[in-house]
């Protein structure tokens, strides 16, 4: 079977997606643009992830999106029609960036956080010491905002509250090469509603890059410390591990970089033609991002999970 290695953006179907899925004991998805798009499920998405459990694969869920705390996520697959997905299973990057500054940094002080509510619910259930936000004094300035002295440590995530303040009490923050610099994700824009879009964590690391002449550590997709989580709790191989993603840059590389075998769905960001281009590159980094296989949608595995 042509798995793995190839990067040969093969179209799935018929016999071909038996045997992949016959190959794999683990299905790793990523949520927006494969199982979900916002609010709406993908059609057949919940069928799928449950007759892969019933058929003894272990799922989890692998997401870049930091803005929900993994208990939201539960009541999300709920809502959208998911049967029994646990918070054990959910990998997002909110949950692995409190994950790394517990367990990998062992932070010894405070984390500044440029972020949104599930950045902070996750950083507080793993007992991470979050800088308070003085709540801003008119007048109050970069010259004068109070600096915290116990800050070790600034994550980056996707905040629609960011401001100049913020980006500069960072990159005050980062003068002092000792302190830690994390992105949770690198996601540059997401799709919203009516063909507008949101600028992701992405952007604002950059910004923050820039101004500090430094580079983040990132934790979600591409790096492979999402994956690193799962097979030290779950003891997961990863050549027997399936990644299902809309987004090349993130999703496929994640997969490339883990030696996971890599499956676009066309459901998403990213389009056949991308893949196809990434896999005709010369450029050895860009060929990582060419999947192995290509499928229209999660639930082209119906078919094969159901006879
Ligand atoms: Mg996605």
């Amino acid at each position: 079977m042509a798995c793995g290695g190839g990067r040969g953006c093969v179209a799935l179907r018929g016999a071909q997606i038996r045997d992949l899925l016959d190959a794999k004991h683990n299905v790793l998805f990523d949520c927006d643009g494969v199982i979900w798009n916002g609010e709406t499920a993908v059609t057949g998405a919940p069928e799928v992830v449950s007759l892969l459990k019933q058929r003894g694969k272990r799922v989890f869920f692998v997401t870049n999106n930091c803005t929900r705390p993994r208990e939201n996520y539960v009541q999300k697959f709920s809502r959208l029609g998911f049967a029994d997905v646990a918070e054990e299973e959910i990998f997002s990057s909110a949950y692995c960036s409190a994950a790394y500054l517990r367990d990998v940094a062992r932070l010894r002080g405070k984390v500044y956080v440029i972020g949104c509510g599930g950045v902070m619910k996750e950083l507080r259930d793993a007992g991470v010491p979050v800088a308070e936000e003085e709540d801003a004094e008119p007048g109050a300035s970069i010259y004068t905002c109070p600096l915290d002295p116990d800050v070790k440590a600034v994550l980056v995530g996707y905040d629609e509250n960011f401001t100049f303040m913020k980006l500069a009490k960072a990159c005050c923050y980062l003068r002092n090469s000792e302190c830690l610099f994390l992105a949770t994700d690198p996601d540059p824009w997401h799709p919203l509603r009516g063909g507008r879009v949101t600028p992701g964590s992405g952007s604002l690391t950059a910004a923050l890059e820039t101004a500090s002449s430094r580079k983040a550590t990132v934790i979600g997709k591409p790096s492979c410390f999402m994956f690193d989580c799962i097979a030290s709790q779950f003891g997961v191989d990863p050549a027997h591990s399936l990644m299902i993603g809309d987004r090349l840059e993130t999703d496929v590389l994640f997969g490339s970089n883990c030696g996971l075998t890599t499956v676009l769905t066309l459901t998403g960001v990213s389009t056949l033609q991308e893949a196809l281009a990434y896999r005709d590159s010369q450029e050895p980094q860009q060929k990582n991002c060419a999947p192995d296989y290509v499928m229209e949608s999660v639930a082209d595995f119906l078919q094969a999970l159901e006879d």
